[in-house]
């Protein structure tokens, strides 16, 4: 099991009270597996990826992370994890405004230490993760020359530069028109295939659940 969440529950303050963002959550997802994740706004879905990603400590419950059972860590421990185990694709592509698509790749590995020959492989699986995604032409450009579909598979690709066990999305289409988004869709669905990622993915689209191995329904921070 490369992601589990056992009896995981959140909650965060709320006026004089606490408002319970996840309540005894639950979730496997193996690797080469795709779990899909829907629910109303403000049901707990980007929370449950908070937790998973280690960016939020939970109440109580454990969070297992390939292997290794987060609650163990100190904060230094978590930013290694996230680091080397962990990719994360936010709603909107937040790339460095001024690096070409190839060099939003470098960073990742720049920030995990890469020096030498290590940076000479880096700079080959980078080029190789945006052939996978369709972009190997666009290596060159700058997110403003590049479209919105783009971006979002720069984002993805950037996502698995370190090689993830884990791979977090989160509403990765909610920025694209309908034909982008299933292009992205199919694509992450290949690359979990075919990396063995364990990915979670948040959607409010159902056409997306066609590539899903599982899906989970959150109502008010419970999952079914
Ligand atoms: P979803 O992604 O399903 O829309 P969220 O996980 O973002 O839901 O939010 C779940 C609940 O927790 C909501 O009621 C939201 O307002 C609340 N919430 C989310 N983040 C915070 C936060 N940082 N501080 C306080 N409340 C939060
Ligand atoms: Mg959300």
């Amino acid at each position: 099991m490369t992601l589990l969440l056992d009896d995981v529950t959140l909650t965060y303050a709320d006026g004089d009270g606490r408002l319970t963002a996840l309540d005894a959550v639950g979730l496997e997802v193996p690797a080469g597996t795709l779990t899909a994740v829907v629910g109303p706004s403000g049901s707990g879905k980007s929370s449950l990826l908070a937790v998973a990603a280690t960016l939020v400590t939970p109440d109580s419950g454990r969070v297992v992370v390939d292997g290794v059972d987060t609650g163990r860590l100190d904060r230094a421990g978590r930013a290694a994890l996230r680091r080397d185990r962990v990719g994360i694709v936010f709603q909107q592509p937040n790339l460095l405004p001024s690096l070409t698509a190839l060099e939003q790749l470098l960073v990742m590995a720049h920030l995990a230490g890469a020096a030498g020959a290590a940076r000479s492989r880096a700079r080959a699986r980078a080029l190789e993760l945006l052939d996978a995604v369709g972009l190997a032409p666009q290596a060159g450009r700058r997110p403003h020359q590049l479209s919105g579909g783009q971006r979002q598979r720069v984002n993805i690709a950037r996502a698995l530069m370190n090689d993830p066990a884990v791979l977090l999305v989160d509403e990765p289409t909610s920025a694209l028109d309908h034909e982008r988004g299933a292009a992205v869709l199919d694509l992450l669905a290949s690359l979990t295939r075919s990396r063995g990622t364990a990915t979670v993915l948040v959607t409010h689209d159902r056409t997306h659940l066609d590539h899903a191995d599982r899906l989970v329904t959150i109502r008010d921070g419970r999952a079914s």
